[in-house]
């Protein structure tokens, strides 16, 4: 899509999106569908965002789907899984407003729009704390199966002339009544993608939707946000934050900060941050129980390695130093165990270990730690513990323990707790609605999608489907129903 549109600019849209990734081609797919003229605009070269390289697990309880495998749910279970899961940290209302919506999202998709769905979906859980009931569902194209069902009327209705799409197009600021007069947000300043002239445009509509992600592509901006450096380099790139910006310059504000949470961790490439993630070790004991020991900078085991619970592990990674663990393994595991590292042999471990930043080897472990950089003493101690402890009770409560840490030589593999979605976000109303810090609305703007960020909808946890849904949902809400022109 790299043709511009001619654009009148004395149009005045009923619609203007913000960005086209799933929440804003859901927004503009129904509201041109109910009529209005509806303005796309997008810093990148095509529509999709995130969903490019997203997973794509989707969740919603009540779908046709699981009526026809006999599975029986309801939004009211499904809310109670995000706030158990969450300990009562989402955000009840926004939480409600996305599951009691979702099951019709998830039959748009799949019914009317013909997206595949794996065989043997919807399950109960992968990766996130599990559900309680089947509810989740993914494609086999897993982000991209979403976008090319979306994509398909999205383009349509672009062909007809329904939703002009402007595309390599950044919005750059928003134009506004006065306080005085209400402070009503009449439309944008776009520039051309990345360009350093003047060569500002306007653009007027009577409602603005901003639907631009999440912030993880902005390192400076993730740690403002999160009170933690920005590790990982695993986000979509035009995620940057800009309707954070553009929301809090209206009179909005960012809610959620203190809800940061990072996953159970991943071997980044190198060492400088943010840093493209190299493997994702398996941690999950329900696909492979863990042969080795986690320890943590200090040198010490701070989680039961086979804990059950992803939320709990994630949460012991947070409170460990720069958000670090570090499996410990001697030659024997790496002979014996399964393989730790989806599609990795032992042989790929060794390969790198000594000559990787992230994998360390010594006939040692003193050597080994001060190699990796652990605190020596300490883990020393803790593998004499640990390997003490096998005919006994393990002081952590691990029970699966099938070797010792003896064989030389000894490993090291340097994991970094992350996260890929941005936690604090923008905050709305239920109407979606961009609100000021008393509460009362910004007249003209709304907000939907990542930019509202997973704290709203996940508190500090994480709940599978329950980003990619919402942002789908909330574009759903806004065109059928909450707009008005
Ligand atoms: C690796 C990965 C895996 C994920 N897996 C899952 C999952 O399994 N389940 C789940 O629920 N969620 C998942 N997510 C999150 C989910 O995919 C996203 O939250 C969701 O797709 C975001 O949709 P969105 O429309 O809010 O934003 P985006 O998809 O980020 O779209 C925003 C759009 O705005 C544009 N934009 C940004 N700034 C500007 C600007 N200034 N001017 C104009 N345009 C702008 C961008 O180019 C982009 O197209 C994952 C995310 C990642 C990165």
């Amino acid at each position: 899509m790299s043709t511009t549109p001619d654009v009148g600019h004395r149009t005045r849209w009923d619609v203007i999106v913000v960005g086209a990734g799933a929440g804003g081609m859901s927004t503009a797919i129904f509201a041109a569908r109910r009529g209005a003229r509806v303005l796309v605009v997008d810093a990148a070269a095509e529509e999709g965002g995130a969903l490019h390289i997203a997973t794509g697990q989707l969740s919603a309880a009540g779908t046709r789907l699981q009526r026809s495998k006999g599975i029986e749910d309801t939004p009211e279970a499904h809310l109670a899984d995000i706030m158990r899961i969450s300990r009562n940290t989402a955000d009840r209302e926004l939480a409600w407003l996305a599951v009691s919506n979702a099951a019709a999202t998830v039959d748009w998709l799949l019914d009317d729009l013909g997206m595949p769905v794996l065989p043997d979906h919807p399950v109960r859980g992968q990766n996130h704390e599990h559900y309680s009931q089947d509810r989740y569902y993914w494609g086999p194209d897993l982000g991209r199966s979403i976008l090319t069902a979306v994509r398909a009327p999205f383009r349509e209705l672009i062909d007809s002339g329904a939703i002009t799409a402007l595309f390599n197009t950044e919005v750059i600021g928003l134009t506004q009544e006065p306080a005085a007069t209400g402070g009503r947000v009449t439309g944008i300043i776009t520039r051309p993608t990345g360009a350093t002239t003047a060569n500002h445009d306007t653009h007027r509509g009577t409602n603005l939707v901003l639907a631009t992600g999440g912030y993880n592509a902005d390192p400076a901006l993730f740690e403002k946000m999160n009170g933690v450096p920005a590790y990982a380099d695993a986000s979509y790139r035009y995620a940057k934050g800009a309707g954070h910006q553009l929301g809090v310059e209206a009179g909005g504000y960012t809610r959620n900060h203190d809800l940061y949470l990072c996953s159970f961790g991943s071997v980044l490439d190198h060492d400088a941050f943010p840093a493209p993630v190299l493997c994702r070790p398996i941690h999950w004991p329900e696909m492979r129980m863990p042969w080795e020991i986690y320890v943590n900078v200090e040198g010490r085991r701070f989680i039961a390695e086979d804990e059950p619970s992803v939320d709990v592990r994630e949460h012991a990674l947070l409170r460990q130093t720069d958000l670090r663990r570090y499996i410990v393994l001697d030659e024997r595991m790496l002979r014996e165990a399964p393989p730790m590292i989806p599609d990795w042999t032992a042989d790929d471990v060794r390969a790198r270990a000594g000559h990787h930043p992230m994998f360390h080897v010594a006939d040692d472990l003193r050597t080994l730690a001060t190699s990796a950089g652990i605190d020596a003493d300490n883990l020393v101690a803790t593998v004499a513990e640990y390997n003490a402890c096998l005919d006994g009770d393990d002081p952590l409560g691990r029970t699966f323990r099938p070797l010792p840490i003896t064989e030389a030589p000894f490993y090291a593999i340097r994991v970094q707790g992350m996260s890929i979605t941005s936690t604090a976000g923008l905050a709305v109303d239920t109407d979606l609605r961009v609100i000021r810090p008393d509460g009362t609305p910004i007249p003209g703007l709304y907000a939907l999608g990542e930019l509202l960020g997973s704290g709203a909808f996940m508190g500090n946890s994480f709940c599978g489907g329950m980003l990619a849904t919402p942002a789908l949902t909330f574009g759903r809400l806004l065109g059928t129903g909450i707009l008005a022109w």
